[in-house]
């Protein structure tokens, strides 16, 4: 009997034998490259690498099979049929690409191996259909145990092959072990199935090769050569293209703000460290610019948070297109951003800060709507400023926070001064959120009666902070702070939960007046919670007013205007506190429903002697007259004072004279209100027993 070996040494013409192995290697390892690519990939991308393997796997096999059937020399002359031959190229390719799906079921770890099994039984189905399509003038015989040894081995090496390349991540070990098993499995099927076919001719004369049909085959097969390696080479192309590609991506998302494209903190700090470097070696200087914009809150408040992103993606647009040479901007987070200037003069630190200022100046459109944000800009200048960079920094956002507070329409730049002023507000700050958290706070109340009748009519509430060390701090003192941190909304809730809790004790149920800030009044949340508030405590509505500034309304009036009457549908009051000492406009009065007026105590002061103060009280009430809005004057201290006032027929006062701001338990002895019983506030919850909201007046939220 006639071994594999005999066969391939007798049998073939080496020269093409090596040749076919050439293919046959070639073939596998961009087949097995391919199908790695495929194992990495998922979705739609993952079959198509599968297809890409199946054309140059299927490819490659049948390409090795016909070319070492070219090197085979029969000893029986032979035709090609083409049906056939073609035929065995789908096989080998249709029967590839559904082994490489059936490897990628993820189900179980048998898929890989089942499915390069599944290779090496395409591969023989290919081989084998490739011999019927190879005609020999003679008899034909097979050897069955070559046939069934030659799909086994095949079917064992593609297994194994498959399943090596489909583990993740594939090594490069992995990877020459795999074409080396793939490989033997195609040499393995080839000269075993060889082996088994033996021809006796039927005539000893031979006659001519079929020449064109093998010249045809030829060709056939140096055009799917060429198939396989264009397929290798064009997957080897796109996929470093796409693989540099997206390391260029991933580098530019590591270093870039994904929201508005500008560099983020991790570039910025880069970048700072560059210019330090650089400001060392050439003795020069460069500032940290930090920019904090002022109204982006609102616009994400009012217009949502998607106008929010917009407004910041276009002002990082208008930056990153302003920028000159040295000039540095990042995005470090939220509405926070910072730039590195390098400049020889001062003067050139102020043009940046000014073109910076001009942009968020500039109105950005939004939909249909204009807004305007402003941005609070402060710098700190390497080596004047700091020691270190951590420093710089720390210094160029105090100067922005200064910048901030003291409302300043141009930079400011850092020095020591400002640094201690923003530090110790930061420092009140925090122990201000400290005394909220620990109960440090009280609440004052101070009489506001009819002027004529002496009769109370109610009670203002004034807050108190004691200081374990810094002994009381006044509100004016504290309530900017508040404002600039976020703590007035927590502070003015807990003051109006307070205050009505107090009040609802209250015998006689005099009214009470709560200062409400700008900032607070601007949060479109708050007719929600002085809902909220009074269903709580069961004050009635009407015993409840507010008072603000015109500073709260004149910012945005459509907005105030619609906060205010959902309030006052509530049937809570509103006063017009300090009218008289800021914008005084008859404009607000005249749009706005307020059911007082709080004369300023500065023309109070003035009254007995300047003639200018008492024609300004004499205006004011003529005014409220006619408007048909009572005037309560504050700060009256003395006899005089109040003999005008009433004199000029002002309805209400308030002030050192009439009573001073007093803890609620102090009042009973000024002739105010006693607390009745000493019952929870929760069963007093209603004490008049209406509804203390009508229907009407019920508000869902704002
Ligand atoms: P305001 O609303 O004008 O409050 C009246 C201020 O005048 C109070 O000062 C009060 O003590 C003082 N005052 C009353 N009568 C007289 C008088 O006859 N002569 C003089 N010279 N002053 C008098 P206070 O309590 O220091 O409050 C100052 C400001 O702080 C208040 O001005 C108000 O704007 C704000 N404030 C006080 N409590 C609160 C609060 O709970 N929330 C908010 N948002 N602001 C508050
Ligand atoms: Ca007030
Ligand atoms: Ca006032």
């Amino acid at each position: 009997m006639m071994t594999v070996v005999d066969c391939i040494v007798n049998d073939h013409n080496l020269v093409l034998v090596l040749v076919a192995a050439l293919v046959c290697l070639f073939g596998s390892a961009v087949t097995l490259r391919l199908l790695s690519r495929a194992v990495r990939a998922s979705g739609g991308q993952r079959l198509g690498w599968q297809f890409l393997a199946a054309v140059a796997g299927g490819g490659g096999v049948w390409t090795t099979h016909f070319v070492a059937m070219l090197a085979y020399r029969p000893p029986a002359p032979v035709s090609i049929d083409p049906a056939l031959t073609i035929l065995s190229l789908v096989i080998a390719m249709t029967g590839l690409f559904a082994s490489l799906l059936v490897s990628a079921i993820p189900a179980s770890r048998v898929f890989p191996a089942l499915g390069g099994a599944m290779v090496g039984l395409s591969f023989s189905a290919m081989h084998y259909a490739g011999m019927l399509a190879y005609r020999v003038v003679g008899i034909v015989e097979w050897q069955f145990n070559y046939v069934v040894a030659s799909i086994a081995i095949t079917a064992v090496f593609s297994a194994a092959s498959v399943a090596l390349i489909s583990r993740r991540p594939p090594g490069l070990q992995h990877y020459r072990a795999a074409v080396t098993l793939l490989v033997a499995g195609i040499v393995g099927l080839h000269f075993t199935a060889m082996a088994a076919f033996r021809v006796t001719p039927m005539t000893q004369n031979f006659p001519e090769f079929d020449a064109q049909a093998i010249a045809a085959l030829a060709l056939a097969i140096v055009v799917v050569a060429l198939i396989i390696v264009g397929t290798g080479l064009a997957s080897y192309l796109i996929d470093t293209h796409v693989q540099a590609n997206s390391q260029e991506q991933l580098r530019h998302m590591a270093s870039h703000d994904t929201l508005t494209g500008l560099p983020n903190r991790a570039s910025f700090n880069e970048c700072l460290t560059g210019s330090l470097l650089d400001a060392r070696d050439g003795n020069k200087k460069f500032a940290v610019v930090c920019i904090d914009l002022n109204r982006f809150k609102e616009i994400n408040d009012t217009l949502g948070h998607g106008a929010g992103d917009e407004a910041l993606r276009i002002l990082a647009r208008r930056m990153a297109q302003s920028l000159e040479e040295g000039e540095f901007i990042a995005r470090l987070g939220g509405d926070e951003f910072a730039a590195v200037k390098r400049f020889a003069d001062r003067s050139e630190v102020h043009a940046f800060a000014d073109r910076m200022a001009g942009i968020f100046n500039r109105p950005i459109r939004i939909d249909s709507m204009e807004a305007e944000v402003g941005a609070s800009i402060g710098a700190a200048v390497w080596p004047d400023d700091a020691k270190d960079l951590d420093e710089l920094l720390n210094n160029a956002d105090l100067a922005m926070y200064h910048a901030k507070h003291a409302f300043l329409d141009t930079i400011c730049f850092y020095d020591p001064e400002i640094g201690a002023s923003v530090r110790k507000r930061r420092r009140l700050a925090e122990a201000l959120r400290h005394a909220l958290d620990h109960d440090q706070l009280e609440l004052h109340y101070q009489v506001q009666m009819s002027l004529a009748s002496g009769e109370i009519h109610g009670y203002e509430v004034l807050l108190r902070w004691t200081h374990p060390q810094l002994g009381p701090i006044p509100p004016s003192d504290f309530i900017p702070v508040a404002e600039e941190n976020g703590l007035i909304a927590p502070l003015g809730a807990w003051v109006l939960r307070r205050a009505c809790q107090d009040a609802a004790a209250w015998e006689p149920p005099y009214r009470i007046a709560v200062n409400v800030s700008a900032v607070q009044f601007m949060d479109a949340s708050l007719p929600r919670l002085v809902h909220q508030v009074l269903v709580e405590t069961g004050l009635p509505p009407h015993r409840l007013e507010l008072e603000l500034t015109e500073t709260a309304l004149i910012r945005d009036k459509a907005r105030s205007l619609h906060i205010m009457r959902q309030i006052k549908a509530l049937g809570v009051g509103v006063s017009l506190d300090d009218f008289g000492s800021g914008y005084s406009s008859l404009e607000t009065l005249r749009s706005f429903p307020f059911d007082k007026i709080k004369l300023d105590r500065t023309f109070v002061d003035g009254i007995e002697h300047d003639r200018q103060s008492k024609a300004i009280v004499r205006a004011v009430l003529a005014l409220g007259k006619s408007l048909h809005i009572p005037v309560l004057a504050e700060g009256i201290e003395s006899d005089d004072q109040i003999a005008i006032l009433r004199a000029e027929g002002c309805d209400e006062g308030q002030g050192f004279l009439l009573g001073r701001p007093s803890p609620a338990d102090d009042l009973a002895r000024q002739g105010g209100p006693t607390r009745f019983g000493a019952r929870s506030v929760q069963q007093y919850e209603n004490p008049t027993g209406v509804d203390t909201l009508s229907d009407k007046a019920r508000i869902t939220s704002a």
